[in-house]
């Protein structure tokens, strides 16, 4: 079930990861323009302008890039390209929630492999085991916000009898990522979002970096017109404008290390964080009992309960002046 998400203007939202500043301002100008030309034709089947500016920008060939309706979408695509009735996925755990879900919807069956004490997996997540057909990892994870290097996840790739999706929604708040792993293995494809890091979660847009020839298959089965000439025409500018990008997460994780600081010296576990939230877990405190207060105090949080693991708050990095709110609510409570 995704994040609570109440009418604008009564909560701090700190529950589902969205940027808490608006968008580069070229966003709402190429939406205008396109608005201007008209929308009575369908939109470029292949969302191509995007293709264009993105593969100058990430320096992969634009037939290397294929677009969606949010990344959300393109975990879809992948999950019905690869996996069939009866197949298996992989999943870390706790991670994303929805990769399940895709996997139930084809009738697959999941394995989830438990993440270790220090957010690193044993080698029981590269294990051959039969009808697998996809791996699914996120990178920065969530709830966690932790990551494994590129050379951990090569290795993992390695090993792995099937494709692997490395979900990089939080990547541009990380200091590294796996869109050059792309070039070392057809087996291993990178998806990344525009709801983060470039503050548009309301517009739905999302690519995955793969080689062509898996792009293809992609392309395939995902439907023709998934992307709207609103949301190419405004990723596009946004892609485009790379000094917002840099500023707004130099924002964002300047915040995250000031939050981070804050909920240990409250007494929460945290691991590092290389995402937009942070993961917190009181060793005394009651997790559900301090979502409620905050929610009460117009706050929200997400709290997370993981069958056979635990739970824990996650939190988004939002403004400053929000996470001081946050914080002097929080202290009455722990
Ligand atoms: C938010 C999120 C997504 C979905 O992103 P959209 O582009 O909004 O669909 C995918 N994966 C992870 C891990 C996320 O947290």
């Amino acid at each position: 079930m995704p994040g609570e998400q109440p009418p604008p203007g009564k909560y701090i939202k700190l529950n589902t990861n969205e940027n808490p500043y608006p968008p580069s301002p070229a966003v709402g100008r190429a939406i205008q323009s396109v608005v201007e030309r008209g929308l009575q034709r369908y939109p470029d089947p292949l969302a191509n302008p995007f293709r264009c500016r993105a593969s100058q920008i990430l320096h992969v060939p634009e037939d290397w890039i294929v677009c969606g309706n949010g990344s959300d979408d393109i975990l879809t695509i992948v999950t019905r390209a690869f996996v069939g009735e009866g197949d298996l996925l992989r999943l870390p755990y706790p991670s994303y929630i929805l990769y399940k879900t895709l996997g139930d919807i084809q009738g697959a069956k999941s394995q989830a492999v438990h993440f270790q004490k220090d957010w690193t997996l044993a080698n029981d997540f590269c294990a051959d085991a039969e009808r697998l057909r996809l791996v699914f990892l996120p990178n920065p994870n969530s709830p966690s916000g932790t990551v494994l290097t590129p050379d951990q996840i090569l290795e993992i790739a390695k090993q792995l009898p099937c494709p692997i999706l490395i979900d990089e929604a939080y990547a541009d708040f990380a200091n590294l990522n796996c869109i050059d792993l792309v070039t070392r293995d057809e087996r291993i494809m990178v998806s990344r979002s525009f709801s983060k890091s470039y503050a548009l979660a309301g517009l739905r847009f999302g690519y995955l970096v793969a080689q062509p020839q898996i792009v293809q298959k992609l392309v395939a089965v995902k439907d023709s017109y998934n992307c709207d000439a609103l949301s190419i025409a405004a990723a596009t500018a946004a892609i485009d404008d790379q000094a917002w990008l840099v500023e707004n997460s130099r924002l964002i994780t300047l915040t995250r290390a000031q939050v981070l600081t804050q909920l240990r010296e409250l007494g929460f576990k945290c691991p590092d964080s290389q995402a937009n939230f942070v993961w917190a877990v009181h060793p005394r405190a009651n997790h559900r009992e301090i979502y409620e207060a905050l929610k009460a105090r117009q706050i929200l949080v997400r709290y997370m309960q993981y069958p056979d693991w635990g739970d824990g708050l996650r939190i988004s990095v939002g403004t400053p002046e929000q996470m001081a709110v946050f914080f002097d609510s929080l202290r009455k409570l722990v």
